[in-house]
């Protein structure tokens, strides 16, 4: 998703590899970005974009007319089949290909508006229902749509509204009085009804208790950085001629203390992967729900009624506020574009849209200066960000010239020393251009002189939308995308959510099983200041666009903040972790948790560990292992113990698909058997233990058996906290389902004492606006202001 397609990679692959070695040669030793771009943009031919081209028109990004009304179709049955939420995403992929001020457009609206109400989405209905009218809703059709109207207004508690609607409804009826009759009694009697359900909801508000309403108050930074905006004041930038920036305590820090809160520079929404779509298939439009159905392109908030933009059927957005921001910030120059950035990639997606945004920034002194180095060899030279080469000097330090101290801002800062989240500081990551291969290096000159090609065409035909003022040269926007491609492999930064199996139907009687999901990639200029451990003492969580990282333990002061680039080591085991960040990111790891394992190699972890069949003490050693004991002399080889390990894994994976089928019975018969072989030569930290019991307590809750559920639930929980730590988010997370499940059981001692537990084991690492944090709060509420008894099921 972040590099380009597959073919395109091995099609500039081959291209390269069948370059003469004296042109290879010059791109590998070229010593400026600006060299390598030109040199291979020379090579693009028109085959290449040809080729390039074909590749993009596999994406169904414009609006196809015939697919509004199979959409609606396909909605129209999971509608039926009481599927609300089905129905909604595929009504909202019928509006993305619907042409404004169509019938098309507005009958989707209207369906759409219809699957709301009944997921209680009311204020998300009406306003549907506004645009369903908007775009030319038949007159015919309108007293049905009115009348939800009418009851989300009631519903909400918007009395004076309702009483309105009805009575232009009236006057309409008046006018046409052959409609009036049935009409107008079926209106009088829902009104009535729906006034005693206000009544009755009016009551209940009354008496819950205000308790999330504070909710807000901590996600603001208790005092802000003078030097870095976005961060606290508790912390401080420092450079170091190995290190680079980096940032430390500057004074003691406790754990759950919010030291970072920035809204990303840039960030694309990831669409999911999805294969292009090759023509001739069958079904050229995909039932699928993907994210691109379920976040808004711009600021990737979670949203069930997407508003498409009027020109594609791949860009939708959470109202029309954003999309309009999103058009005038960059939408207009991506829109016609859609089928070649998916075809190229994320990375180069947001390298274009990086520069789109550079040109809002009043900053026409530092972007004219950066246009100027651009063109000369410093500012791209890899030497001159080479930190570790460059005297110490001009590392931010004071320097003496003339006679007078000079101070020497650090790289990213302004001529004041502050750091901020613009384009001044993106422009500064590092693009570790020296260490990236020579394929590399082509591959993403190529791909941003494909899209500068295409931008010009854009240019000639739609004189109005210039390349940025700026990039007099498109010569010059291509090196500064080159740039922003080659930094993105250590500076992108994923932003993730916690996606819940909403779509999945029933959610009543199941265990929330709730997955980290990777929404968007996005450049934080600040968040980039952190390094790296692979123990982190911090935690960073997304809401919105905006990334915010706590502090996930006690930090000392003088003690450097650090987070985890991707290898933690609770997930990945020391060599992998090296190998990954060496290439990736181009560095030997020395954190603690590094340099601890590398000491007992021998040794795995606990949750990875063998046990011994007669005294189940875990076994060590490499091919051969054996348990120590003298009593149990027998060692056993590891290649026997793996397939088991194999064959364990696929029965679970069997058994999950039987539960999906809603064959909960089997599934748990075969869960419990895998259980028991488990127990011969696996720990009972072991974490293919944990997701047997995490299946099994689903597939309990299934069931109703809160009690059993809860048993098993509990049993994956050790094995969570010996594997990633019991202050963890991991550790939150299995709290969190347990106390549902305690909540559901209606265990009410168990229940809010989990719920604590839960609490302040997530309030650390996402503060209290999460939408967890929210839900076990109203438990709590629920919990402590009913009476034990009034619990029961009302059924
Ligand atoms: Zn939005
Ligand atoms: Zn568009
Ligand atoms: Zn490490
Ligand atoms: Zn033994």
């Amino acid at each position: 998703m972040d590099l380009p397609v597959d073919e395109w990679k091995s099609y500039i692959f081959q291209k390269w590899s069948l370059l003469p070695k004296s042109i290879q040669d010059t791109i590998s030793t070229a010593d400026t970005l600006r060299d390598i771009f030109l040199h291979s943009s020379s090579l693009l031919q028109p085959e290449d974009e040809m080729f390039l081209k074909s590749l993009s028109r596999g994406y169904l990004v414009g609006k196809d007319p015939n697919a509004p009304p199979f959409y609606r179709e396909e909605g129209n049955k999971k509608f039926q089949k009481k599927d609300y939420m089905g129905a909604t995403v595929l009504y909202s992929k019928g509006i993305s290909h619907a042409k404004p001020h169509s019938a098309d457009i507005s009958l989707c609206y209207a369906n759409r508006s219809a699957a709301l109400f009944y997921l209680d989405e009311y204020e998300m209905c009406l306003k549907d229902i506004t645009r369903a009218q908007m775009h030319g809703y038949p007159e015919s059709l309108q007293p049905k749509v009115t009348l939800r109207k009418v009851e989300c207004l009631v519903t909400l508690g918007r009395l004076q509204e309702a009483g309105q609607t009805i009575r232009d409804l009236e006057s309409d009826f008046a006018a046409k009085p052959s409609l009036a009759a049935a009409q107008f009694q079926i209106l009088q009697r829902n009104l009535c009804r729906l006034k005693m359900k206000v009544q009755e909801r009016e009551n209940l508000t009354a008496s819950f208790p205000a308790t999330l309403t504070k909710a807000f108050e901590d996600m603001d930074l208790r005092e802000e950085n003078e030097q870095i905006p976005g961060a606290s004041s508790s912390v401080s930038l420092c450079m170091d001629p190995l290190k680079g920036r980096y940032l430390i305590a500057t004074k003691d820090i406790l754990p759950g203390e919010l030291l970072v809160k920035e809204d990303a520079f840039v960030s694309v929404l990831n669409l999911g992967e999805r294969p292009p779509l090759h023509h001739g298939l069958e079904s050229k439009w995909d039932t699928q729900v993907t994210n691109g159905d379920l976040y808004c392109h711009r600021c990737l908030r979670h949203t069930l009624a997407t508003v498409p933009c009027d020109g594609c059927s791949y860009a939708k957005y959470c109202s029309h506020e954003c999309m309009q921001q999103a058009w005038d910030l960059y939408h207009n120059r991506e829109c016609p574009l859609g089928g070649l950035l998916l075809t190229l990639g994320i990375f180069c997606h947001i390298a274009l849209r990086s520069t789109l945004l550079a040109r809002f920034e009043d900053a026409s002194k530092v972007i004219r200066k950066l246009c100027v180095e651009m063109t000369n060899k410093d500012m791209c030279s890899p030497e001159s960000e080479n930190l570790a080469q460059t005297p110490s000097s001009d590392l931010g330090g004071e320097s003496e010239k003339n006679g007078t101290t000079v101070k020497t801002p650090v790289p990213g800062c302004d001529l004041n020393g502050k750091y901020e989240n613009n384009y001044n500081a993106v422009f500064h990551l590092m693009p570790h251009t020296e260490n990236h291969s020579p394929e590399y290096k082509f591959l993403c000159a190529l791909s941003v002189s494909a899209l500068c090609r295409q931008l010009e065409t854009a240019d000639s035909s739609k004189p109005a939308t210039a390349p940025p003022a700026w990039c007099s040269e498109l010569s010059a926007w291509g090196v500064a995308m080159l740039k922003h491609m080659l930094q993105l492999q250590c500076n992108a930064q994923a932003v993730t959510t916690i996606q819940q199996p909403a779509l999945s139907g029933s959610k009543e009687n199941s265990v929330s099983n709730s997955r980290q999901v990777r929404l968007a990639t996005g450049i934080f200029p600040v968040v980039s200041l952190l390094n790296h451990s692979c123990s982190p003492n911090t935690s960073v969580s997304f809401i919105s666009t905006v990334a915010t990282i706590r502090a996930s333990e006690k930090i000392g002061k003088g003690q450097e903040i650090l987070h985890c680039y991707g290898p933690h080591h609770s997930r990945m085991a020391v060599a992998e972790r090296q190998q990954k960040l060496r290439s990736q990111y181009f560095f030997d790891c020395g954190c603690p948790a590094c340099q601890k394992e590398k000491h007992q190699a021998a040794v795995g972890p606990r949750w990875e560990a063998f046990c011994c069949d007669r005294c189940g003490a875990p076994l060590q050693g490499g091919d051969i292992l054996s348990c120590g004991s003298t009593s149990c002399t027998e060692p056993v080889s590891r290649d026997r113990l793996i397939p088991r390990l194999q064959d364990l894994q696929q029965q679970v994976g069997q058994a999950r698909k039987l539960f999906g089928s809603g064959q909960l019975e089997r599934a748990i018969q075969l869960l419990l058997g895998c259980r028991h072989d488990a127990e011969s030569f696996l720990s009972a930290e072991h974490s293919m233990v944990g997701e047997m019991e995490d299946a099994l307590a689903q597939a309990y809750a299934a069931l109703g058996d809160w009690q059993k559920s809860a048993t098993h639930l509990q049993k994956s929980l050790r094995v969570v906290e010996v594997q990633h730590g019991p202050s963890s988010v991991e550790m939150g997370h299995e709290l969190f389902k347990l106390a549902q499940l305690f909540f559901n059981g209606f265990a009410i001692p168990e229940a809010l004492n989990t719920i604590q537990r839960a609490e302040k084991v997530l309030m650390v690492h996402y503060g209290p606006c999460n939408d967890e944090i929210q839900e076990l709060q109203k438990m709590k509420s629920c919990l402590l202001d009913l009476p034990p008894i009034s619990l029961g099921p009302s059924v």
